[in-house]
């Protein structure tokens, strides 16, 4: 959970990084900026900004803003057998700063990755890419993988299939995907 203000500072903080980053937006986007902390209340340490920019039965682009250090927890985008669906394919491109992208595949003998002690027991999958502006990664359905944004933050580009955030899998339980408040 975290405050209205909470949201607000974030918000706010993605805005101008974005912006900063070199990404045109509208004013009006602004607001559909969504401030995600996974239900862990750790939000400067686990959580995004995410602006969803098109989201329809095929298609979806959205702009992850990462402040410094901010970690999204191992997931993956399961198929969907009543909706034929294979799952997600995700691409991620880097705009501006730089993400630690690891999945599955030999561990990474020196990760740059930090997490903190109590998340690292949920994070199993330590192959690393290093993206920054103009890297790219494509992401298979159904195949674990987390990320943290290095020391400045990080703005990534995601260009996907049909989003199923409701049906994604996550590795830690506590995890809840939704953003509540307390107040
Ligand atoms: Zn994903």
């Amino acid at each position: 959970m975290i405050t209205r203000k909470e949201e607000n500072e974030a918000r706010q903080w993605a805005w101008e990084t974005a912006r900063n980053a070199g990404m045109v937006l509208r004013n009006e986007e602004y607001d559909q900026i969504e401030v995600a902390d996974f239900g862990l209340s750790r939000l400067r340490e686990i959580g995004a900004q995410i602006l969803t920019l098109e989201a329809n039965d095929w298609v979806s682009i959205k702009v992850l803003i990462l402040s410094p250090w901010q970690l999204e927890p191992q997931h993956r985008h399961p198929p969907s057998a009543v909706e034929q669906y294979p799952g997600k394919t995700e691409v991620l491109r880097g705009q501006w700063g730089q993400l630690y992208h690891y999945w599955e595949g030999e561990p990474s003998p020196h990760p740059k990755a930090r997490p903190a002690d109590q998340d690292q027991p949920y994070l199993a999958v330590w192959n690393e890419t290093v993206l920054g502006p103009g890297s790219q990664l494509v992401i298979p359905p159904n195949s674990w993988h987390w990320f943290q944004a290095g020391p400045e933050g990080a703005v990534v580009w995601t260009f996907s299939s049909k989003v199923t955030d409701a049906a994604d899998q996550w590795t830690d339980p506590r995890i809840v995907r939704e953003t509540q408040f307390t107040d």
